[in-house]
């Protein structure tokens, strides 16, 4: 039998500002499709990043939450940390910054950071945008 395979978890919050506006729309349309969250509004937003790989017999350990962590803040939390997300964050330049586009940059900023812990990978990342609403992103070939 192999060695255990194991998912860790690691949670970060952060505060940021935005609109949900496509400057190719009209502002009839962006009214009609994002409604209020169109006006300038902000959230204190959850991120659970979700590793997986085997669990190493010696440290007990799958990947160092440590590393995990230090790795989120800097990819992840220092960018967007009380920022606005449609003015201040390079990564999320030019897009519509609903929880779905934020999820997906957020995974292709932090996954390379990760590949160098050879015995897991990125399994997951779900963005809180609110207590009640999230949405999870299993990165680009879920498959695997
Ligand atoms: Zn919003």
């Amino acid at each position: 039998m192999g060695a255990p395979f194991v998912e860790i978890t690691h949670s970060e919050e952060f505060s940021a500002s935005h609109r949900l506006h496509n400057a190719r729309w009209t502002a009839a349309k962006n009214r009609r499709i994002y409604g209020i969250c169109n006006n300038l509004h902000g959230h204190n937003y959850a991120v659970q990043v979700t590793v997986r790989g085997t669990l190493d017999s010696s440290s007990g350990m799958v990947m160092n939450l440590t590393d995990l962590m230090t790795a989120m803040r800097a990819r992840l939390i220092d960018p967007v940390d009380h920022k606005s997300l449609d003015r201040d964050v390079p990564f999320l330049r030019g897009k519509v910054t609903t929880a779905e586009n934020v999820v997906v940059a957020f995974w292709t900023e932090l996954e390379p950071a990760l590949r160098k812990f050879k015995t897991c990978r990125l399994h997951r990342i779900r963005l809180y945008e609110s207590r009640n609403n999230f949405v999870d992103y299993l990165g680009p070939d879920p498959s695997i």
